[in-house]
């Protein structure tokens, strides 16, 4: 009991330096993203299609000396209106529109990697399972930047499901990475060492206020709206009545949809992010 109670004061100083120096950690990167170039970057995503958000910046940053990889959570096996697709079909069509979008951006097949889990039920699965499989990739990959839905700042955020539970699970993960005793078994028996993730690129699917940082996409837009233009069992007539072969008009309205969807800041098209750096514990701080 004594030594509990000596040991107290110690931990609460420890806890109160980690706070104060995440919290006057500097929410500008050292470099600015479009000049980053000889990183690992990781996106992890709930479906194939969440990296759409960030097509641009990925594009920019493969194209600038950078390894990026796409994590994707689920298989996006169930979001469709067109009552003839099975899962398997559907789960193997956003396999290849993932494939298609991301060579467009210039980021190699092998670079895509899914997990696997159901679409729309991701909340239901083992939350720890997911996360040692997250960590386990972390650990091998090693990122510089993590970019993934934004868990909300001070506050939860809200997003629908899947967007939901990815959000929270990678922030989780990046967490759990940092520790030696944490799943250490991909330590001691896999070869792979703890790793802390040092800065992140939150994304999310609407104006959400905590952007501080836009990544100027200028002289990327075509590849990213040549990209969107793959996900046709997502959006367009191909949601109610898929077809592999579009014809001229549709993939028009496709790319005129992805184009459209494009923010502009002083002239300039841009993609928005919540940019933190700093210890994974004060990611929403
Ligand atoms: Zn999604």
């Amino acid at each position: 009991m004594k030594l509990l109670l000596s040991g107290a004061p110690v931990l609460l100083t420890v806890c109160l330096v980690c706070l104060s120096s995440a919290q006057m950690a500097p929410q500008k990167p050292e470099v600015p993203v479009e000049k980053w170039t000889g990183k690992t970057v990781v996106l992890i995503g709930a479906h194939a299609d969440d990296d759409a958000l960030s097509h641009g910046t990925l594009a920019l940053l493969q194209a600038h000396g950078n390894q990026v990889y796409v994590i994707t959570l689920t298989t996006g096996n169930v979001g469709t209106q067109d009552p003839k697709l099975s899962r398997l079909q559907l789960a193997e069509i956003r396999r290849q529109e993932e494939l298609a979008a991301l060579k467009d951006l210039g980021i190699p097949g092998d670079h895509y990697i899914n997990l696997g889990y159901d679409d729309g039920l991701l909340e239901f699965e083992d939350r720890k399972a997911v996360i040692e499989n997250l960590v386990r990739w972390i650990r091998k990959l090693r990122p510089d930047v993590l970019f993934a839905w934004d868990p909300g700042k001070v506050y939860q955020r809200w997003h629908k499901s899947d967007h939901r539970a990815a959000a929270y699970l990678s922030a989780d993960a990046a967490r759990a990475a940092m520790w030696r005793l944490l799943f250490e078994g991909q330590i001691t028996q896999e070869g792979l060492k703890e790793w802390m993730i040092p800065e992140y690129m939150f994304y999310n699917d609407y104006d959400f206020q905590d952007e501080n940082l836009w990544v100027d996409i200028t002289g990327f837009v075509d590849q990213r709206v040549n990209a969107g233009a793959h996900y046709i069992s997502q959006y367009g007539p191909g949601w109610k009545n898929y077809t592999p072969n579009p014809t001229e008009e549709q993939v028009k309205e496709m790319k005129a949809r992805v184009r459209d969807n494009i923010r502009t800041r002083d002239g300039k098209p841009v993609e928005g992010f919540r940019y933190y750096r700093g210890l994974p514990d004060a990611i929403g701080k």
